[in-house]
Order: C-alpha cells, then sequence, then structure tokens
C-alpha cells in the first residue's frame, strides 16, 4: 500500500539546535521559495524561539524554561545539591548531582559511575542544546581539521559559521583580570607555539550590549525565519519524528507524531536533514533501518580535569558581564561558576600540548563560605581541561530492536572505555593543570583535579562520522549526505571524523553549511 502523506515540502529538517538552523538559514537564502519543514521533539521554551535562556533576566522564568526542556523531567526542578555532593566533588569523587544538570536529562546508562557514557544528557526544546550552552567557539587546530577538505573551503565556512553564531573575542575587553592571566598562561605556554595557538580570549558565540551579555541560541541563525511570515518556513514544536519514511535509495519523506495529542502524521520531503544531536540521530537512523556499519560508532567526547584556581594578588573586583553557566544549587545559592570575565584560551596544540584550556571568572558570590573565606579577595577562576579521546570502533551507542525509550524511539545503550593513551593524556593534565595553578595562584585548599564522569562534556562525536569514500569506516560523505543515499543528510558533533580537544559546535556548524549547499545546489 503506498504510504498516505497530509503534506509534502521541499526539505524537512529534524530537530532546531544550531545545525538544524544552519541548514534552514543556508537553503532560504539560496532558495528563498523552497518549502522549509522544521520540526522539534521539545516545546517553545522562550520568546523569540530558541532563544538562549540565560537572556531571560527574570531568575524564575528562565529556571521555567530549563526545566521545560528536560524531556522526560520537565515537570519538576531538579534537587539542589546535598553538602555531602558538594564535599565528593571538591574531594574529586563523583556524586550524583552531576547527573541533574538543569535544562538537560541524563540519556546514558543511569548510574553515576555505570559503563559507557553515564553521564550523557541531550534537551528536548526548540533551540536544543544552544539554549543553553557556555558559547565557546574555538577553531579546529591542524590534528583536529578534517583531512579531506579543502582547508581553503573549511576556513571559508568556518568564518561563515562564527557569522551565524556571532561569535567574538572581544566581549569581555574591560575586564581587569584578563590581562593578569593572560601575562602569566602566555609565560607558561606561549614559547614555540604558532600566533593561532598562543594564549588568547577564547572565541564566544556572545554579543555585548547596553543591557548586558547576549547569548547567541538558534534564533540568531534562524533570524528572519521566526518573523517574516512570507518566508515559506515553519517551526512546528512538540513533534518527534519516529522514522523516515523509505524509499528505493532515498527517503520519500517521514512519521511525525505529536508529543502533545499522540496524533502520527506523515509528510513528503525532498530532502530530510536529521539534526537532533549526536545520540538521537543514529537512534532515528536506526529506526528507520539505515544501518550503516558505522552508525554509532567511534563514540568520543572530550574527558574533562577540572579544578578550582586563585589568582593570587588579583582582587575579584566587580562582575564586568553578566552570564549564566548553568549549573547546581546549594540551598538558596548557586555553586557552579557564574563568568564574570570572559574566558581565556590556552589552545590544543598536537602533541606538544594535546589538552584545550579555557578559564574564566566565579562570581564570588557562588563560592561556599569556606572557600571564600580561604581566598579573600582574591579572584577565583575555574580551570578546565577538556582532552581528546580516541577513535575506537567498539566506543559506539547501539539501540535496542525490541525496548523503547520514554518517546517510544529505539532504547539505546552506551558503551565506551578510555585507552591506554588517553588515561596518560588525563595523568598529564592533571599534572599540567596543577602547574598552572601554581603559576597564578594555587588551587582552592581542599580542591584536586578531578574529572566527571564520562559523557559529562556534552560533546559527543563521531557517531555519524563523515568519510572520503564509503569504505564501511564512516556514515556520510564531505556534504553530510548519508552514504548510499540520495536526500538523507545528517548534522551534528556527531559528523566530525577527527579525535579533537576544542569544542565541536562551530566545526558542527561549518559542516552544515557545507551540506546546505549541496541540498540548495540539487
Ligand atoms: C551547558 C552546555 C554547555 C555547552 N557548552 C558548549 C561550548 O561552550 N561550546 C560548544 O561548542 N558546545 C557546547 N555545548 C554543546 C552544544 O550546545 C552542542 O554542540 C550543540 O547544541 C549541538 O547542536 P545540534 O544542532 O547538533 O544539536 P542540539 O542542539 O542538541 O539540538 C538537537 C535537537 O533535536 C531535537 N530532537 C532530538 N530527537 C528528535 C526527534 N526524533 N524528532 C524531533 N526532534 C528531535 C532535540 O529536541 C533538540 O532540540 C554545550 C552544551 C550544554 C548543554
Amino acid at each position: 500500500m503506498p504510504t498516505t502523506y497530509s503534506e509534502e515540502v521541499d526539505v524537512l529538517i529534524v530537530g532546531s539546535g544550531p545545525t538544524g538552523a544552519t541548514y534552514a538559514r543556508v537553503i532560504n537564502d539560496m532558495r528563498p521559495k523552497a518549502k522549509i519543514l522544521m520540526i522539534d521533539a521539545g516545546p517553545i521554551i522562550t520568546d523569540p524561539p530558541g532563544l538562549h535562556v540565560a537572556n531571560i533576566r527574570d531568575d524564575k522564568l528562565r529556571e521555567a524554561a530549563q526545566i521545560a526542556s528536560q524531556g522526560p523531567n520537565r515537570n519538576t526542578a531538579y534537587a539542589p545539591m546535598s553538602t555531602e555532593e558538594v564535599l565528593a566533588r571538591r574531594a574529586g569523587a563523583h556524586d550524583t548531582s552531576m547527573l541533574r544538570r538543569p535544562g538537560l536529562f541524563v540519556v546514558g546508562n543511569g548510574t553515576i559511575d555505570g559503563d559507557g557514557f553515564p553521564a550523557a544528557h541531550a534537551s528536548l526544546n526548540v533551540g536544543g542544546m544552544a539554549s543553553h550552552w557556555f558559547g565557546a567557539c574555538p577553531r579546529p587546530a591542524e590534528a583536529e581539521r578534517i583531512p579531506f577538505i579543502p582547508r581553503a573551503l573549511m576556513d571559508e565556512v568556518l568564518t561563515g559559521a562564527e557569522a551565524l553564531l556571532r561569535v567574538s573575542k572581544t566581549q569581555f575587553g574591560a575586564s581587569h583580570i584578563a590581562g593578569p592571566l593572560r601575562a602569566a598562561l602566555s609565560r607558561l605556554f606561549d614559547a614555540g607555539r604558532a600566533p593561532d595557538r598562543q594564549v588568547q580570549p577564547m572565541p564566544m558565540a556572545i554579543t555585548v550590549t547596553p543591557e548586558g551579555v547576549y547569548r547567541s541560541g538558534s534564533n540568531v541563525i534562524l533570524g528572519d525565519l521566526l518573523t517574516d511570515g512570507a518566508k515559506p518556513f515553519e517551526l512546528r514544536p512538540d513533534t518527534v519524528c519516529m522514522r523516515l519514511i523509505m524509499g528505493d535509495g532515498r527517503a520519500d519523506g517521514a512519521e511525525l507524531k505529536s508529543t502533545v495529542t499522540g496524533e502520527v502524521t506523515r509528510v513528503k520531503a525532498g530532502t530530510v536533514v536529521v539534526a537532533a544531536d549526536s545520540l538521537h540521530t543514529p537512534q532515528l537512523l536506526f529506526a528507520s533501518g539505515i544501518r550503516p556499519k558505522a552508525l554509532g560508532r567511534h563514540l568520543n567526547e572530550h574527558p574533562q580535569v577540572g579544578i578550582l584556581a586563585e589568582l593570587t594578588g588579583v582582587p575579584a573586583g566587580e562582575p564586568v558581564g553578566q552570564g549564566f553557566f548553568g549549573g547546581g544549587v546549594l540551598g538558596d545559592r548557586t555553586v557552579t561558576a557564574r563568568m564574570t570575565s570572559g574566558v581565556m584560551w590556552v589552545p590544543y596544540d598536537g602533541e606538544k600540548f594535546p589538552f584545550h584550556v579555557q578559564m574564566s571568572q566565579v562570581e564570588p558570590t557562588s563560592l561556599l563560605p569556606e572557600d571564600a573565606e580561604a581566598v579573600g579577595d582574591n579572584a577565583v577562576v575555574t580551570c578546565s581541561f577538556f582532552l581528546p579521546s580516541d577513535l575506537q570502533w567498539d566506543n559506539r551507542v547501539e539501540f535496542s530492536e525490541t525496548e523503547t525509550d520514554w518517546l517510544g524511539r529505539p532504547k539505546m545503550r552506551t558503551h565506551f572505555r578510555m585507552s591506554e593513551a588517553d588515561l596518560q593524556r588525563m595523568q598529564l593534565a592533571r599534572e599540567t593543570q596543577l602547574a598552572i595553578c601554581n603559576t597564578i595562584g594555587r588551587p582552592l585548599p581542599g580542591h584536586q583535579p578531578r574529572t566527571p564522569p564520562n559523557g559529562s562534556s556534552l560533546h559527543y562525536q563521531g557517531t555519524l562520522r563523515m568519510g572520503e569514500r564509503d569504505d564501511g569506516t564512516s556514515v556520510c560523505d564531505t556534504q553530510s549526505r548519508v552514504w548510499g543515499l540520495d536526500n538523507v543528510h545528517v548534522a551534528g558533533n556527531g559528523v566530525i571524523p577527527t579525535m579533537t580537544a576544542g569544542n565541536p559546535t562551530l566545526t558542527a556548524v561549518a559542516l552544515s553549511i557545507l551540506g546546505a549547499r549541496a541540498i540548495a545546489a540539487r
């Protein structure tokens, strides 16, 4: 029986995070008449849709938007961190508050020290994780770059991605912390580095306005698609894609289900872009019977090592910017960093420095009393290391043929083990981190370098791997088109095929520009 469709579009985009938004933006720019339907399984949580929740200045409204993004946990605020959890975290142990991240929900295996990616998270809202993200947008360096995409082309689309995300390096020029921090880090690391790999302010998807810091979400990418009713673009929230309806070597359309009414509809589509994050995009392909050998394989992320350090001799001073950085609460107090002075960056530099380091000031009011007392007037900074992890075939997300998740999609399970080289890099990161602390001041008394459980980075890569040829080790071609299918593109960090240390979104958006251009050209 031929499938009956209730509507027809030129392009169906599944997922409204920054990569889905990029496809919509670029295709509309190049083909203004193409009819685009963008669906998202999550609700609209902001006005305009896709806004970063930190731009909501009212604490209660912001919290409501975060809670609404929490998928299966969208009806309740997470329990505050207990004192025991704070102390365990400080001592370098894992604590279960690491599975209660505002705005997100756990898609990992559920136990804090379980195997795989126990702390893997996602968000379910229009705007995706970019309604909650930090916004660090470093460019990839040599070993992180994709060897089979010409350098000039990649540079051009990275510039395009920076424009779409409104990336700037000068967001907190007035900070009194930035100068001394940069000078100390430069003394430690700059010798022998190429200029683009020297210590510098982190490029951030942030605009400083007279009203305060404005963080970029999907809305800045979508722009007038959200406001110009004459454009052939529709954003449909609360709509989960259950499967693509496959024809001969192509997708004919997709089966959509309302998460509000349960109604199932079928939409015919000329092209389908699946931009549903690095774990749920492979899930949707699997559910649709699209199962290239490499689907879900090569799962990798950025294992982290973090510590709080005192910047001795530099007073905390007045906050320069304001910027909400997620996190938890202790009693009535926020305990994670509120960034006040911008972010300093020690870039990844290949084997010589196989880490990406970002440091930013912690607002004094978000310190525990004993920490505040220990540092007195001195500023406190976070020192966060992101590490690359080896690409391993067996590190993977796999899906059940029989069991389903809370939305009726194939249940997922992650498998992830660090390699010997990963563990060695981790040890080196701890030593280097303590060296940084001791150069700028000292680690906060009682604090150890700590490593959160696997999956905590929120940077999941490799599961939709891009390849130069269809040799079984990749899922899609350089235009992010799934091998063997005419009209199915995938988007997101999962497409990135290399081992990286730097935050991935800029690269994923750049690759989405390439994919969108290919669709528009067809
Ligand atoms: C607290 C936090 C801090 C971060 N900091 C940084 C950072 O500093 N730098 C950086 O580069 N990255 C950072 N990230 C990661 C960044 O947010 C992601 O890389 C980025 O949002 C990925 O974009 P995406 O479009 O691929 O997917 P997402 O933004 O995850 O969007 C995917 C969308 O797909 C929807 N969806 C899923 N399944 C379905 C389905 N079956 N049907 C319909 N819709 C579906 C979801 O609801 C979601 O809206 C951070 C993330 C968080 C949460």
